[in-house]
């Protein structure tokens, strides 16, 4: 037996059912992506702190805007191993059906290196390109879920080598001041990219991430046949999730940190390619949904 309206696509059904004509739900575009991370990339190095940093900045929330994606800043002041740092978070909010919210997140900043130009194209770079081109795919869809995309500052370390809490200022902020403000207890899931434009990328597991959410993100490679960039090996991952996780939340790390070029004066765009993002985007897209579907299960 068969239903005459299931043989209908999709978007014909979602304008019977609004009696308007929404466009239809967008791809991940590695070429858009691609196109802001060059121009990060040609911003120069963008440390926290930096003129360069606030550049880059002004660049996001203008692409943001240009999708129709409302961004508020978190700043606040922090001490860091080398002085006081000025930090911005930024926060661009898509409205799901539901306030309770899954965070998409990533890191704008780039590690401060004195003794070469460091313009971090896969790290710092790749993610801030990838969740501006997230955001306008987002907002093209109808998500259960209220969707924030979360640009993080500050986590590299001041000083060269990653201890204590010089690192991961921008989420350790961000998951106290949700704490205070009673925002944490609509944050079901956070997903973390970091370093995802790598030309020969292979992402492992990570074994600090909650294992529901990553099995999550590496069914849905397999499913897609992208299963030759998620690899099935672990290693623990200390990342932005970190704060997250402590604080009870779902939260997984998409990193490829076996990168030839991380931290060295060649992370730049020779390093990268924008089918490296569209593979992380296409997985990430078609996750979501899943994550938002295990949720709702999780709630019943
Ligand atoms: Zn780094």
């Amino acid at each position: 037996m068969t239903n005459g309206l299931r043989m209908l696509p999709a978007a014909l059904l979602a304008i019977a059912a609004t009696g308007s004509a929404q466009p239809p739900p967008q791809k991940f575009d590695s070429n858009r992506a691609w196109e802001h991370l060059r121009r990060l990339v040609a911003v120069g190095p963008r440390p926290a702190g930096s003129p360069a940093i606030a550049q880059s900045r002004t660049y996001i929330k203008a692409e943001l805007a240009a999708s129709g994606v409302p961004v508020v800043e978190q700043a606040w002041d922090d001490q860091t191993p080398i002085g006081n740092v000025h930090l911005v978070n930024l926060v661009a909010t898509i409205p799901g059906s539901s306030k309770d919210r899954i965070v998409v997140s990533g890191h704008y900043d780039t590690k401060l290196f004195r003794e070469f130009r460091f313009v971090g194209a896969d790290d710092g770079g790749s993610s801030a390109a990838f969740l501006i081109e997230l955001a306008r795919v987002l907002k093209s869809s109808r998500n259960p879920l209220t969707m924030e995309l979360l640009f993080l500052d500050g986590e590299e370390a001041r000083l060269p080598e990653w201890n204590g809490n010089d690192n991961t200022y921008g989420s350790r902020h961000y998951v106290e001041v949700a704490k205070r403000d009673g925002s944490l207890a609509g944050l079901k899931a956070m997903v973390l990219v970091d370093m995802i434009a790598d030309r020969n990328l292979r992402i492992k597991r990570d074994a600090n991430s909650t294992r529901w959410l990553t099995d999550i993100i590496w069914d849905t490679a397999r499913r897609l046949h992208l299963d030759a960039y998620f690899a099935p090996a672990m290693t623990p991952i200390e990342d932005d999730h970190m704060p997250f996780l402590a604080a009870g939340v779902p939260s997984v790390d998409i990193i490829d940190l076996e990168y030839e070029a991380w931290h060295t004066p060649q992370d730049t765009l020779d390093a990268v390619s924008a089918r490296s993002l569209q593979v992380v985007g296409d997985v990430v897209v078609a996750a979501l949904p899943e994550i938002q579907k295990r949720l709702a299960s999780q709630a019943r």
